[in-house]
């Protein structure tokens, strides 16, 4: 949620954001609808005031003994009175109209971030580490999974329809390992780390603006106020929903947990395998700084630092990108991608997404802190994946495969899989 202050001066700048992230809304109508809530609210307070005057006069006239003027003072008070209920189901027509625009606003867009319509318009900025050059005909992930006995993909979809796979012995110990290491990792960078609901209120998605716009990626609970949240995200900022926190030090949280993705719109894309499933793990990091431009950068910097470290463990290559406006989802300012060398796709692959949010969620989240002059702000938000899993088991198992069909397990990963050093093909 932007300042409506803030809509009012950058206009032409939130307009451009929405259009640049494909988000119909009109900035103007928004503004139009603002000025009659507030020329409401002035009219409703001048006739509540103007009630208590003449309910104080009806009293001191009935004190007096004047009756024929109070009843006149009466007549004309229920009048007023009349016109007060009007104007007030007006004004909370007005108001549900503009809490709806307020919640469509997308937040503005950084300076720095590529034109383009989708993720091909994406900009790279670095690439690290080399796609392997493989001496024999590499298998894919599925392929591989079926023959180490780790990936069920036909029981997966039996179980629980498309797009579900179950994961075996190896397959379920690498699934936890890249989770425990990437927990590890950020443990020993200061992070909190908390276990949270994927359980989630309606008010808590709209908070952490995954709603509106989001409602079709998400799955309900029918008969409840509940969703399952996409990712730990939402729990992880809301923990200090409605709080004031101390931000002497930022507040840096992780997690592990389910994520429940419907994946509307996808159908038909990335339908083999293990790439884009229901149900995943993730390891999220999470922070809430002050609201400094710099800092808010230099975080960014140093959670996708984060994730590229992990990704040197497990010896992956992969790139970042510069995520262009219109593949920016409505909240974020700011955002770099990490892909993933994935030889069956020969490309990479997106396996993280590192965000910076500005206020724009804290706002919505009405989470806040005292700056050092002693005035209330909102804190910037930023999120970055950690390792979400199956999804990385694609390029772990496809770039670490040998001839001989094993799998080599990263030295990093061992301590986490009874020291396992490959997976081998069943016999
Ligand atoms: P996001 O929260 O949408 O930025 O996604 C973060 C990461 O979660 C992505 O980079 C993927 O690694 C993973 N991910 C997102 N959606 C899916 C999905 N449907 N299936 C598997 N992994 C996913």
């Amino acid at each position: 949620m932007l300042d409506i202050g803030f809509i009012r001066e950058r206009a032409a700048d939130v307009q451009r954001a929405a259009d640049r992230k494909g988000i119909k809304l009109s900035v103007g109508e928004l503004l139009a609808v603002d000025e009659r809530r507030r020329a409401q609210l002035r009219e409703t307070e001048a006739l509540r005031a103007e009630r208590n005057r003449s309910s104080k006069a009806i009293e001191g006239l009935l004190r007096e003994g004047r009756k024929a003027e109070a009843e006149r003072e009466k007549a004309a008070s229920a009048a007023a009175l009349a016109k007060l209920k009007a104007l007030e189901e007006q004004l909370r027509q007005t108001e549900r109209l503009y809490e709806v625009l307020m919640l469509q606003v997308p937040n503005i867009i950084s300076p720095d971030t590529p034109d383009g319509a989708d993720d091909r318009d994406n900009v790279e900025i670095r690439r690290v580490g080399e796609p392997p050059a493989f001496g024999f005909g590499p298998r894919s992930h599925v392929e591989l999974g079926e023959s180490l006995g780790i990936v069920d993909l036909a029981r997966g979809v039996k179980i629980g329809g498309a797009r579900q796979y179950v994961l075996k012995n190896g397959g379920l110990l690498l699934h936890r390992a890249v989770q425990q290491l990437a927990l590890d990792l950020l443990h020993r960078k200061g992070f909190d780390l908390l276990d949270v609901p994927a359980l989630v209120k309606e008010g808590t998605m709209l908070a952490t603006g995954f709603f509106p716009g989001g409602r079709d990626q998400s799955y309900a609970v029918q008969g409840e106020d509940k969703w399952l949240a996409g990712t730990s995200e939402v729990p992880l900022v809301s923990y200090y929903a409605g709080e004031i926190i101390d931000l002497d030090r930022p507040k840096l949280l992780g997690a592990a947990s389910a994520c429940y993705r419907s994946e509307v719109g996808s159908a038909g894309r990335d339908v083999h395998g293990l790439y884009r499933v229901h149900q995943f793990a993730k390891v999220e990091q999470v922070v809430l700084c002050r609201a400094e431009q710099d800092e808010g950068l230099a975080w960014l910097e140093r959670l996708t630092a984060n994730s590229e470290e992990l990704l040197r463990l497990l010896e992956l290559p992969y790139r970042v990108v510069a995520v262009c406006g219109g593949d920016l989802s409505a909240k974020n300012h700011k955002q770099y991608d990490i892909d993933t060398w994935m030889p069956s796709r020969d490309d990479y692959g997106e396996t993280h997404s590192a965000s910076l949010l500005l206020d724009y969620q804290a706002r919505r989240s009405n989470i806040r802190y005292r700056d050092e002059d002693g005035r209330l702000r909102h804190p910037y938000t930023l999120n970055n994946t950690m390792a979400a899993t199956p999804r990385i088991l694609i390029p772990l198992l496809e770039n670490h495969q040998r001839e001989d069909g094993s799998v080599r397990v990263p030295e990093a990963l061992r301590p986490y899989m009874y020291g396992l050093e490959a997976l081998r093909p069943e016999t």
